[in-house]
């Protein structure tokens, strides 16, 4: 670390969730504190009102944690889950789909930034708990939920962090959703 950088506190993680940190600090921050992980998931923990233990944040409401069952799962703010975190967490969402100009045209402004109805289609995924919108996703119609993000938590708590998890295991990094829709697919033969 050079003398410019310093590792970054709780304090300072607070303001970069917030968004409140000064353009100075940020840029003077030392990128390669580990420590601020740490810090930032534990600033986030005191934020939830549940306990789980928060190991990942996916996006501003929805969290990977170990609930209570010791299973590794994604879970909205409001305390929702949304199942094992190998399966697309969308597909346990509710789900509505623009297709319409009408209907898009209600979400995007100006008109020309609209996307062309039959080419493509917007999907927005809720909570089905809180309503709370977990995702967007602008793609061609018949396109598969796209799945954005299945991290390898063991490789990067354990050779990156250097604090393996105590369950951690080969098959934690594994797209399991096709179980998901192999189960659809069942239930309607
Ligand atoms: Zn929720």
């Amino acid at each position: 670390m050079s003398e410019a950088e310093f590792a970054v506190s709780k304090e300072l993680i607070k303001q970069l969730i917030d968004g409140t940190i000064d353009a100075e600090r940020l840029l003077k921050m030392d990128r390669k504190d580990k420590a601020r992980f740490f810090n930032y998931i534990a600033v986030l923990q005191e934020r939830v009102a549940w306990s789980d233990q928060i190991l990942l944040r996916l996006g501003d409401k929805l969290y990977i944690v170990i609930n209570d069952q010791r299973q590794r799962v994604a879970k909205c703010e409001c305390g929702h889950e949304l199942g094992d975190y190998r399966k697309n967490w969308k597909l346990a969402c509710k789900i509505r789909t623009r297709r319409t100009i009408e209907e898009m045209s209600q979400v995007y402004d100006p008109a020309p930034a609209v996307p062309e109805p039959g080419w493509q289609e917007i999907r927005e995924f809720f909570c089905p708990s809180c309503a709370s919108q977990l995702a967007v996703e602008v793609v061609a119609p018949g396109y598969p939920i796209v799945f954005e993000m299945l991290p390898d938590l063991d490789k990067f708590y354990g050779e990156y962090l250097g604090a393996p998890l105590p369950d951690s295991a080969p098959d934690w990094y594994e797209d399991q959703t096709h179980a998901v829709t192999r189960q659809w697919a069942e239930k309607s033969a």
